[in-house]
């Protein structure tokens, strides 16, 4: 038995991977992911070692609701993998989920984790923060997301693209914190403080950093974990430090990745299997260890890495709240034509 990753080369170059000829049933199960092979790996490996079922994974970059759709009552697909709550949202709110009532899962998860109807179940958690370049940025000089629009990071900001997910999710945060107009003053005070274009991916970001072209990126946690695995990366990620801001009102805003299974899932309850593994403990102290992510299962202790970041008080805003007011965050982006 072994786990199958199909197709990451393509995956890593933006396609969507056709892999399955139809419906299966049996000792598998087929998962599409929006997580990157590295991350969901060492988990499904695990799986496949503890239960004897094989894991079969198709990754995708976009358009999975559109896929499950077509695909309809025949989907070979029985547990979607993604980053965001508006996704995972998104998804639910498709009508391509089904509920899954487990006593595991309710247990393991906490409530505010997942979804009030149990269609999508939260698996990590994930802080938004400020890397800081450790020469050019005083201690304490990070303060709120807020004060990230203020005319002391004149040219010293850079950031990736604003209708990322990870960006919409902070803007929706920064709305229900502040209200829409002061969302938009606040974008338009980050686009005049940019030393470059939004443009790259969230290690992208401190790669300029180590650079020079900036002193400050918004990124998200484990990525620092990423580049210190990394050979080339690991100078750019010894360039900076975390920094964990708050809202003026509120905590550090933080994001989950979750899980949900498909309405068709073909393979049903080796589908449960997986998920129940996925919020265990060992499946918890996976995504801690390996991944560096913040398990959500309590008492799963945080990588020695993840430890040494310091705590932080997460943002107390109800995700899903959050996750409502994307289209108003994508909106605001557009109006202050944040990436032009
Ligand atoms: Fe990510």
């Amino acid at each position: 038995m072994k786990t199958r990753l199909m197709n990451p080369a393509l995956w890593a170059v933006g396609l969507a991977v056709v892999t399955f000829a139809g419906p299966t049933a049996g000792d598998e199960i087929n998962v599409y992911s929006y997580r990157q092979p590295p991350l969901v790996e060492p988990l499904f490996a695990r799986f496949t070692e503890d239960t004897g079922i094989d894991v079969n994974v198709t990754f995708l970059n976009k358009g999975m609701i559109e896929r499950l759709q077509a695909e309809g009552d025949r989907s070979p697909a029985d547990l979607i993998l993604t980053v965001d709550i508006s996704r995972l949202n998104g998804i639910v709110e498709a009508g391509v989920t089904q509920a899954v009532e487990s006593a595991v899962l309710n247990e393991s998860i906490p409530s505010e984790f997942r979804d009030p109807d149990n269609h999508w179940f939260g698996l990590t958690a994930r802080a938004r923060i400020v890397y800081a370049s450790k020469d050019r940025v005083a201690d304490g000089e990070v303060t709120t997301y807020e004060d990230l629009a203020s005319d002391n990071w004149k040219g010293r900001i850079c950031i990736r693209t604003g209708t990322h997910p990870y960006n919409l999710a902070l803007t929706s945060a920064l709305i229900a914190h502040d209200g829409e107009d002061a969302a938009r003053a606040w974008l338009e005070g980050i686009k005049s403080n940019l030393a470059r274009k939004p443009q790259g991916n969230d290690r992208a970001q401190v790669k300029a950093i180590h650079a020079g072209e900036c002193d400050i990126s918004i990124g998200n946690t484990y990525y620092m974990g990423l580049m210190l695995k990394n050979e080339e990366q690991v100078a750019w990620a010894n360039s900076v430090r975390i920094v964990f801001p708050t809202f003026e009102s509120g905590g550090t805003h933080v994001n989950l990745s979750g899980m949900a299974m498909t309405a068709a899932a073909p393979n049903r309850e080796n589908a449960v299997k997986l998920m129940e593994f996925l919020a265990s403990d060992e499946g918890q102290g996976i995504y801690a260890e390996t991944n560096h992510e913040y398990p959500l299962s309590p008492g799963i202790p945080l990588s020695q890495l993840v430890e040494s970041w310091g705590s932080f008080e997460a943002d107390s805003l109800d995700l899903i709240d959050v996750a409502k007011l994307r289209p108003m965050a994508l909106r605001l982006v557009e109006e202050v034509d944040f990436d032009g």
